[in-house]
């Protein structure tokens, strides 16, 4: 069963970085325990198993872990959203920015058609800019984002409010005020 509290206990504070004024959740203590990595990985199967997704599409880099457990289990084609420059192919690009400054992200092209329900995966939200970017960048393919679910909510910076508010569901496992 999920344990909020075991998995919040798995997420270290780093104040400071990667700048000063800002506190990183650390989410490698929690890939490190097997058992925290199961109860995640549960619950996200669990929530998705019956659903009509059709794709998992994991943000790099973090979301690559969650996303090939996930794409495992449920059966599904693993989609890579990653940072610019990284996928050899032929891309779609979308510029976004986070807490930490500007960025893009890129998809193949050919990884996704009209019809598609995409899960999107990410170890955590924070101003919502990456899962925002993703989601355009399947919305530019035809396809559709059924969800766009990350182990954290950081919901002070407004992310998954205005993920939300652009019509996209949000599942988060927990969230830190
Ligand atoms: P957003 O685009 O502002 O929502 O930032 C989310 C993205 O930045 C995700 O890909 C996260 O992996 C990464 N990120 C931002 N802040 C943190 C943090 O405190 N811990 C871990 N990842 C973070």
């Amino acid at each position: 069963i999920f344990d909020e509290f075991t998995i919040k206990s798995l997420i270290r504070p780093v104040p400071g970085f990667p700048k000063e004024g800002v506190t990183f959740r650390d989410i490698t203590p929690l890939y490190q325990s097997p058992r925290a990595m199961r109860m995640v990985a549960d619950s996200l199967i669990q929530r998705y198993v019956e659903s009509p997704i059709t794709h998992i599409g994991a943000i790099d880099a973090r979301g690559f872990l969650l996303g090939a457990v996930l794409a495992y289990e449920l059966n599904k084609p693993l989609i890579l959203f990653r940072k610019a420059g990284k996928l050899p192919a032929d891309c779609l690009r979308e510029a976004y920015s986070t807490e930490y400054g500007e960025a893009h992200i890129e998809v193949h092209r050919d990884s996704l058609s009209e019809g598609d329900q995409v899960l999107l995966l990410d170890d955590l939200i924070a101003t919502g800019g990456t899962f925002l970017a993703a989601a355009r960048l399947v919305t530019q393919l035809g396809a559709e984002v059924y969800e766009a679910a990350a182990i954290i909510d950081l919901p002070d910076l407004g992310g998954s409010r205005l993920i939300q508010d652009a019509g996209i569901a949000t599942f988060t496992l927990c969230a830190f005020e």
